[in-house]
Parts: structure tokens; sequence; C-alpha cells
């Protein structure tokens, strides 16, 4: 059994893989939420959902219970079945692979923390918690970062003083990796092709959203920055903007840096553009309507995203293998792919509009034959290339 941890600073998401037979199966899908506030932990198991209000005044609480209750409903014989957790990590630094948890893997997540300070720390509270109790299981951590570690300077450096990044680390690092390495793998597969081969632009649009560059096989480029803040419009996110923005609107609001880089987080995206909402469901509803706040954050995030896709279609050149949708919007949200597709005129996409349209389970061609380039939306699955990586780490 593989135990796969995603933790955040006041919760735990699990899921548990039976790694007995060839291909991992995931079993159990959980949440520890509240931690250090009340506390609320819940699962779903075999089609039923249990959910336990108890004391969870900090992670090392949460998984002890977590591992107790497992043992109690006769899911696990004992906590030493899980013979290793992978956790997912949003930022690694320049660590380039998902790497068992040393004492120079984990000291290099804390130094992330400055870059990462909404995001580390939660997964360094969960790790020490989980050496705690399970003092025995292997450990790995799976980075968001790490896959883009290929890039070469052109795409990673910024046009600012070479020592920002010589001395401070300002560079791009990208994120969203585990999610482009299990869609690649998955391409690949689909595609018959060696890996190495393979050249594709990966759209992944959930609540945060990037665009990768995928070259023979490789992260090339990706949208993302030194922080997720950067690249295409997200829920939340401005993605892109002038930076001397910041300055004007801390002068304009009387607001500080902080501030105002919080509401370029929290604030902006579809939920400032709309006013109203940051869920693609409730844009897309109101573009049908006609409502001029939804009409305008559509087409805004539909160009902003196409702009990047022919960008990223110009560095990889004619031998393009397919243009992959993926994530909560991508998988989902039909209306949404067929916006950015029509702004992409320069690579003669031609879309299947009942393909679109059609449900499907894992991945689905949603272009003509005589498009072009092929259109594929995939489901992805991080935690099950997180399962996969600690298993070829433990080994
Ligand atoms: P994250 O993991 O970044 O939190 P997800 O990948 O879960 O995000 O994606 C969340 C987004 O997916 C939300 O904006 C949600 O509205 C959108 N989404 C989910 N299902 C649909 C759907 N059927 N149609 C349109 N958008 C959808």
């Amino acid at each position: 059994m593989i135990l796969v941890v995603n933790a955040g600073s006041s919760s735990i998401k699990f899921r548990l893989f039976d790694t007995s037979e060839k291909q991992p199966k995931d079993i159990l899908d959980g949440l520890a939420e509240r931690i250090t506030i009340d506390g609320i932990v819940s699962f779903k198991y075999e089609g039923t959902k249990y959910k336990f209000e108890v004391d969870l005044p900090n992670h090392e609480v949460a998984v002890d219970f977590i591992l107790k209750k497992l043992v109690e409903m006769k899911i696990i014989k004992s906590a030493e079945a899980i013979k290793a957790v992978g956790f997912r990590i949003v930022h690694g630094g320049t660590i380039s692979e998902s790497s068992v948890i040393s004492t120079e893997v984990f000291n290099t997540i804390k130094d992330a923390v400055k870059l990462a300070p909404l995001h580390n720390p939660g997964a360094i509270t969960a790790i020490e918690a989980v050496k705690k109790v399970m003092p025995n299981a292997n450990l790995v951590a799976c980075f968001d970062t790490a896959y883009h570690q290929t890039l070469n300077q052109e795409q990673y450096l910024y046009a600012v003083p070479y020592e920002w990044y010589e001395k401070h680390g300002v560079r791009k690092y990208g994120f969203h990796g585990i999610s482009y390495q299990y869609i690649t793998q998955q391409l690949a597969n689909n595609l018959n092709k060696d890996l190495n081969k393979v050249n594709a632009i990966i759209c992944h649009l959930g609540n945060g959203a990037s665009i990768a560059c995928i070259k023979e096989g490789k992260s090339f480029d990706t949208t993302m920055g030194l922080t997720p803040l950067a690249g295409v419009m997200m829920g939340t996110r401005s993605g892109d903007i002038d930076p001397s923005i910041i300055e004007y609107i801390c002068n304009e609001l009387k607001i500080t840096v902080k501030e105002a880089t919080s509401i370029l987080n929290k604030q902006s995206g579809l939920l400032g553009m709309s006013g109203e909402t940051s869920d693609m469901r409730d844009i897309t509803n109101g573009y049908k309507q006609n409502k001029p706040n939804f009409i305008r954050s559509l087409n805004k995030y539909s160009q902003v995203a196409a702009d990047y896709i022919i960008r990223f279609a110009n560095l990889i050149g004619h031998d393009i293998d397919a243009i992959v949708f993926t994530a909560g919007i991508g998988e989902n949200s039909e209306t949404t792919r067929e916006e950015i597709l029509k702004r992409l005129p320069l690579l003669d996409i031609e879309l299947d509009s009942k393909a679109n349209e059609v449900d499907y389970d894992e991945s689905k061609v949603i272009s003509t034959k005589n498009s072009k380039i092929p259109v594929i939306v995939m489901r992805t699955n991080e935690e099950l290339m997180i399962c996969l990586d600690t298993i070829k780490l433990i080994k």
C-alpha cells in the first residue's frame, strides 16, 4: 500500500493505493481539514462516504487519527502495511526529479519556503508529522517544479539583473509538473510513440492554470514563473500583467505590496473580471445568457490561452503531435475549449463539435481528421503519478 499526501497549512488530502497488482489501484480518497481550528476527517471507501468530527490540534494528530481509523475499519492490517508515503510538494527549487526525502532534500524543501510561502510550509509540517507517526515508512517527495528543470536559460531567465538569478534564485520555475509528466506519458502511450519523440502543447486549466510546451518529451517552456501567479488568466489569479501596475495601484488605493499581491492571487482572474465568480461553470452559463461581465471574462481567458498556445507552437515548429486539454476546466468545459481553439487561425485546427460535447472516460480526440493538429482531452491523475514515482524510488 502507498499513501499519497497533498498537504496545506490546515488540510491534508490523501489517497490510498493498493500496489499489490502491477497497476496501482486507488482504494480510498480522503481529506483532513480545519487542522489547528477544530477538525474534520472525511473519506470515500468502496462507494461509501465517512465523516468524523474530531479535534485536530496539529498535523501529527490528523495523521495518527487517519491511520488508526484505517486499521479500525480493517482497510489496512496495521500502519506498517503502508510501505511508503508520496508527498506532493509545490516548490522543489532546482531539484529535477522526484526524490526520497533525505536530510538534503528536506532542507531544499525548507529553503524553498521563501519561494512558495503559501504552499511549502504545510507540506513540511505534514512530512514531520508522518515521520513521527510512521517511522518505518519510506518517504518520497514529488515536486510541481521538477519537470520544468529541462528549460533552457532563454526560457527560464528573466531580463532583469543577472545577479537576481545568481544570488536570489529569480528565474522561471514553472508548476503543475506532476500533471504534465503524467499527461506526456499517457500521450506517448496513446500515440504509440517513444516518450522522447513527443511534441505537444498541454493546457492544464484548473482553478490554477498553466500551459506547457513539450518538445521531444521534455518541458521546453511553460507559462507560470517564479511563482504560480504568472502566465495565463486563472480562477482568481491575474496571470501576466505589467509589473508597474503594482506600484501604481498601491499608490492609488493606499495599500501595501503584500496586499496588492494578495489581490492579484486571490481576487483577480475570472473572479476579478466578472466581479462575481471564479468558477468556470458559472462563467460559461453567464456567457451563454449574454451577460457582459461573463462575456469579457471568458473572452479574455480564451485569448490569453490562445496567445500562449501559438507561442509554444512556434517553439516546437511543424511536428506537433497534439494540443491537450486537461484539469477541471480543460477536461470538462467544452465552451472554453471551443473559445480557445477558435482563436488559433494560424494552426488550421478543425474542432469536431460533436466530439467536443460528448462525455468520455480517460481521453478523447475532439478534432476532425482534417485538423492539422489533433486536439485531445485527457484526464490528469497527479496522485497516480506520485504513486508511480514513489514505487520506482523505493524499489
Ligand atoms: P484545482 O485543482 O486547480 O483546484 P480543478 O482542476 O479542480 O482545480 O478545476 C476547477 C475548475 O474546473 C473550476 O473553475 C470549475 O468551474 C471547473 N469545472 C469543473 N467542472 C466543470 C464543467 N463541467 N464545466 C466547466 N467548468 C468546470
